[in-house]
């Protein structure tokens, strides 16, 4: 079997669902299962309304009720279910205009209504064009999680009970149309695996279920060289390792769900980006070791970072000095992203969405500690084994740039240089990184594939 997965784009509307079943016919005789995103934005949209309902106390779904009816007629499909969801969807958030309250908890039960919106859509679409297909919601296919609401990950037991639930569906013939993003706890209440959490949906039941390739259908031609809003001659590239994916995804490009790759990583099993807009493009197929390694992949950034400098002369010869900071960081429930070190410093990076005034007061007795706001990491996927190559000409351009470079780790992984600039310089210097390395006179992703060393 194998899995499809569609992201919110390739679901815009009616036109998009109907493209959708055209993709999944010829696939059939592969057994496909296909997982589903919200349609088109919903899931924002969803998250406006509450956030409406909460702060003004108006309650309004028009937006999000007028594209999913609209999408229903256009596609001449019937489904009373849709009514009723909609109309939950709208005593959820008269509830939370009166509570005042959006807890994760709540936020993951509002937001659930977009797959299962979609995976109905999706589901009785494509029973009206001759396909056999099923909608389920992802706790029906075996998908139980942790309550960790917002950002849940899945339970070992998911390893067994999605094949237990999807397998005999599938041996009947049958389509499942999957909720992706979405779970149960164990005590029934909704999860979600956390924004874009859909691709890890996909993965997990390709994993689980042994299947020959997951397919994700998304908006680019495939994982590009850089963030085309920012670069936009990024080019799609042919191949890249699962860790190369996961670093893509986590610094920054934003293709795929961070933790989307790790159940296929387990299983090596084949995971395909394509483009539902361009589906004759070849796209991006991630694999667990490719022949060659290309010297640089891409370059993304990550913005809105704030660095935190540590320094201290009890570093010296202190053996549980690095224990005890980090533990501090621990306590307050800090993830870190990058760390460097000297002998008397330590500088260490994190998204600036924690309130760090009481880590800052508990560290502040056993060294000076200086918070830089207003950062942003900037990565380069490539080859670390030349990492002394690749940075030397890395710095080379952000000199060229009159850009200083702030703080450097490189090594710890075996695809991601990275470095700290400010945060307004940060699109300059992935521009001029992009031009450098990957730019306009490298010709295109078929020469990487034949592992040549472009500009290098
Ligand atoms: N609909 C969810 C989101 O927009 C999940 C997904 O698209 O994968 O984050
Ligand atoms: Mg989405």
């Amino acid at each position: 079997m194998i899995v499809m997965k569609f992201g919110g784009s390739s679901l815009a509307n009616g036109e998009r669902i109907r493209h959708v079943a055209e993709l999944v016919k010829p696939e059939l005789p592969r057994k496909p299962v296909l997982v589903v995103s919200a349609m088109g934005d919903t899931t924002d949209h969803l998250l406006e309304a509450a956030t409406m309902a909460l702060e003004t106390g108006t309650v309004s779904i028009e937006r999000i009720a007028e594209l999913h009816k609209n999408t229903i007629r256009e596609l001449a499909i019937d489904i009373p279910k849709i009514m009723s969801l909609l109309a939950e969807l709208q005593v959820l958030l008269v509830g939370i205009s009166l509570i005042k309250e959006l807890t994760g908890k709540t936020k993951d039960y509002l937001v659930s209504f977009g797959e299962r919106l979609a995976a109905r859509i999706v589901a009785a679409y494509c029973q009206s064009t001759g396909i056999k297909a099923q909608a389920l919601d992802a706790w029906e296919g075996g998908f139980i999680s942790d309550s960790h609401f917002t950002a849940a990950e899945l339970v070992p037991e998911t390893w067994d009970s999605i094949p237990d639930k999807l397998k005999p569906l599938i041996d009947a013939g049958i389509v499942p149309v999957l909720t992706g993003f979405i779970a149960k706890d164990q005590k029934g209440a909704i999860t979600t695996l956390g924004r874009g959490g859909s691709d890890l949906s996909a993965t997990m039941i390709a994993a689980a279920c042994k299947a020959e390739e997951v397919q994700i259908w998304k908006d680019v031609d495939g994982i590009l060289t850089a963030d085309p809003r920012i670069v936009p001659d990024a080019q799609p590239v042919e191949a890249v390792t699962y860790e190369e994916a996961a670093e893509l995804a986590y610094f920054g490009a934003q293709v795929l769900h961070p933790r989307a790759m790790l159940p296929c990583m387990k299983t090596k099993t084949p995971v395909w980006v394509k483009n539902s807009y361009n589906p004759t493009a070849p796209g991006t197929r991630i694999v667990a070791a490719l022949e060659k390694n290309r010297p640089i992949l891409g370059i993304t950034s990550r913005n809105q970072v704030t660095l935190v400098d540590i320094v201290s002369t009890r570093m010296l010869g202190q053996p549980g000095f690095l224990a005890e900071l980090f533990s501090a960081f621990a306590k307050y429930g800090i993830s870190v992203d990058m760390v460097a070190t000297s002998e008397v410093s330590v500088s260490v990076t994190m998204d600036a969405v924690y309130d760090l005034e009481p880590l800052k007061k508990e560290v502040s007795r056993i060294a000076d500690v200086e918070i830089k706001t207003g950062k942003a990491i900037v990565t380069i996927i490539g080859d670390v084994d030349r990492s002394s190559e690749i940075l030397h000409q890395a710095f080379g351009v952000c000199a060229g740039l009159g850009i200083p470079v702030q703080m450097v780790s490189h090594g710890a992984s075996k695809v991601n240089m990275s470095f700290i600039v400010n945060d307004a310089q940060s699109v300059e210097v992935v521009k001029g990184l992009h031009k450098h390395f990957l730019g306009t006179q490298v010709p295109h992703v078929s020469h990487f594939s034949k592992g040549s060393t472009p500009c290098i």
